[in-house]
């Protein structure tokens, strides 16, 4: 793996002076620089070596500590390997369980190339779990149906209860075989953006020896995952700040659906930390303090496997009647004793040990506690089904930002509209890693030349890196954070009001405006994690204010964004995404774009007529 690698001889060190202290640049150049190193970014990084495409990626962890590597349950494909299947029906509950807010041409071209795209994942290594036959074995999941919500599909396919390690870990090999150029631990500050809105590069930190780096590139791909630790209770890792969506906010770009958080029904109660939808999968069921299997009241058909936001809510309102269980009344059971510890031991032994270690459960024996935890963020980046980043531009609501893409979660393509299924962001991952990919290498067949760096390009991400490096104010990151976290989770949850939207963007503007106020105690540039989490809290704020901002916005309920005062989806006034924008002193606009109702083929004219979602 070379790193650091010149490709034009030796790096050049040019750059600035800020206040007395030197940030030399050490220059590069590339047809493409990938941001990220999770399934999105290292999918696109091969597929782009692959394509004779000179690739950097730049990421922040070792690629395989990326989130991707939790990823638990599975990946959606109608391989029908299990019972019958058709990417009809995959399309149908996508589209359904966005709360018909997904764009149906990007969600066709999604379930149509999730068959290829996994038996290519199987040939490139990944160890799926297997059927008695050999085929690649597949579980059921929420939301996932046959004959347009008739029946349960098997269609996730799974490695155990590890899917998203098996995934990361051949995906990062791949990378390797294509000669991909790894910058590990470099921490991306800001995009460079010229004078016509185009993405020339980006500028990045060595964490390991302080260095800054200047990478400019033909196209700057924005793969750096999602953003939940907004949240105080989150599956999420740590490092999921959503640091590209960030970027695209000051580089004048906005951001997309923002109001739209998934909150997984069955995180740990306390730690956070995920049990699979698999275990439901797998038989598991919820209870209340009556012991009650409540679930069959709000979704008699579906169950425990209902959707996310559905399970969620439920449970939310179990709670709140009084029906939680646990000394405080402020969880609920979910069980898998009944299962034969077999399969328990066969198909879900991440979940035995994350429940034995965080809950102190045994599985075998006892329910685990659990309750409704962020989990996944559907807004970010708004693109087309090729990954090219968006804007609106006048009348244009599809204006493509030149020499700027995004994928993974911190794009919104939108396959998951206003609610994603479970299953389906492993598939959004390679899909749309690999579509990015061969839009990059027709952009760039075509001959394209670098677009000249300007004058001063790279000083604005210097500016802002300097000032966060000599805060020296009386408020430490840790605290801000918190204070962050906690408004988020109290007035921006599962369930909404006005009144409490209202109060919490109060309260967030009121955090925001604290920013001046931080505290950096550690002036180094070398491993300085002070000064890393201050740039990441940064990040965090310009997310949660435009997310709760938008959310307050929408007076409709819709997927995982449930307003109490306004209950209903109100597709008159609410069909459309929402895009916002934040200038330099944090004042956000909210404008809108029109769902794509239109699919990519007349294919999808074989939907039964009531099952017709268009
Ligand atoms: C616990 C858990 C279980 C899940 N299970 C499933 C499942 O079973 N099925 C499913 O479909 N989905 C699942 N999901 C969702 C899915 O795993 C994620 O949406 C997906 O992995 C995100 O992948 P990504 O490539 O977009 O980003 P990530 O995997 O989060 O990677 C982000 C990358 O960006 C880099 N980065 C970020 N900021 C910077 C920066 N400033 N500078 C440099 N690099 C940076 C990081 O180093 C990292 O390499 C799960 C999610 C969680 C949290």
């Amino acid at each position: 793996m070379a790193d650091e690698t010149p490709i034009n001889g030796a790096p050049k060190i040019n750059g600035p002076r800020i206040n007395g202290d030197a940030y030399p640049f050490v220059d590069h150049q590339y047809d493409v620089v990938v941001v990220g190193a999770g399934g999105a970014g290292l999918r696109a990084t091969f597929g782009m070596a692959e394509k004779g495409l000179r690739t950097a990626c730049i990421s922040k962890v070792y690629p395989t500590r990326s989130h991707t590597v939790a990823a638990q349950g599975g990946i959606s494909a109608s391989l029908g390997n299990m019972g019958p299947d058709d990417w009809r029906w995959h399309m149908y509950d996508t589209i359904k369980g966005s709360d018909w807010l997904g764009d149906q041409d990007a969600i066709e071209y999604m379930v149509r190339e999730a068959v290829p795209a996994i038996i290519e994942l199987e040939h490139y290594g990944v160890p799926f779990s297997r059927t008695e036959e050999g085929k690649i074995y597949q579980r059921p999941f929420g939301g996932m149906t046959t004959e347009f919500g008739k029946g349960i599909a098997q269609r996730t396919c799974a490695a155990a209860d590890r899917t998203g390690h098996a995934i990361l870990h051949t995906l990062y090999q791949q990378a390797l075989r294509h000669h991909a150029e790894f910058f590990v631990e470099y921490f991306a500050i800001d995009l460079i953006m010229d004078e016509s809105g185009a993405c020339v590069g980006v500028v990045a930190w060595n964490l390991d020896d302080g260095t800054i780096h200047r990478f400019h590139a033909k196209l700057v791909v924005l793969a750096t995952g999602g953003y939940g630790r907004v949240y105080f209770s989150c599956t999420s890792a740590h490092t999921c700040t959503g640091d590209g969506n960030a970027m695209a906010l000051r580089a004048g770009l906005p951001l997309q659906d923002m109001e739209f958080i998934q909150f997984h029904p069955t995180g740990i109660y306390g730690a956070g930390c995920l049990i699979t939808e698999g275990v439901r999968g797998e038989g598991g069921y919820l209870t209340n303090s009556a012991g009650e299997r409540f679930m069959e009241r709000y979704a008699p058909s579906a169950k425990d496997l209902a959707s996310r936001d559905v399970v969620s809510r439920s449970m939310t309102i179990e709670i709140r009647e009084g029906r939680g269980v646990g000394e405080h009344k402020d969880h609920i059971h979910l069980h898998i004793e009944h299962l034969d510890p077999t399969i328990i031991h066969e198909r879900l032994p991440g979940i035995a040990e994350t429940a034995r270690i965080f809950a102190g459960v045994d599985v075998t024996r006892e329910p685990i506690p659990v309750l409704p935890t962020c989990h996944y963020n559907m807004g970010g980046v708004p693109t087309n089904y090729r990954g090219e980043a968006l804007t609106k531009l006048g009348d244009d609501p599809d204006s493509v930002v030149p020499g700027l893409m995004a994928i993974g979660e911190a794009a919104c393509v939108s396959v998951h509209g206003a609610n994603r299924l479970g299953s389906n962001s492993l598939l959004d991952l390679v899909v749309f890693g690999r579509a990015a990919a061969i839009r990059a290498a027709e952009i760039l067949a075509k001959g394209e030349k670098h677009r000249p760096m300007p004058k001063d390009g790279g000083q604005y991400a210097l500016d802002r890196f300097d000032k966060l490096r000599h805060a020296k104010g009386d408020i430490p990151t840790a605290k801000l954070r918190l204070d962050m976290q906690k408004t988020m989770q109290n007035d921006c949850a599962v369930f909404r009001t006005g009144e409490t939207l209202k109060a919490g963007v109060a309260k967030m503007r009121e955090i925001f405006s604290q920013r001046d106020r931080v505290k950096v105690e550690d002036r180094s540039l070398i491993w300085n994690s002070d000064l890393m989490e201050t740039l990441e809290l940064d990040n965090l704020m310009v997310q949660s204010v435009v997310s709760i901002e938008s959310a307050a916005n929408r007076q409709e309920s819709r997927g995982a964004h449930a307003r109490e005062d306004f209950p209903d989806r109100d597709d008159k006034t609410w069909m459309k995404h929402t895009v916002t924008w934040m200038d330099d002193h944090g004042k956000t606009r909210i404008d809108y774009r029109p769902v794509h109702l239109q699919p990519l083929s007349n294919d999808v004219q074989s939907f039964p007529p009531k099952a017709r979602v268009y």
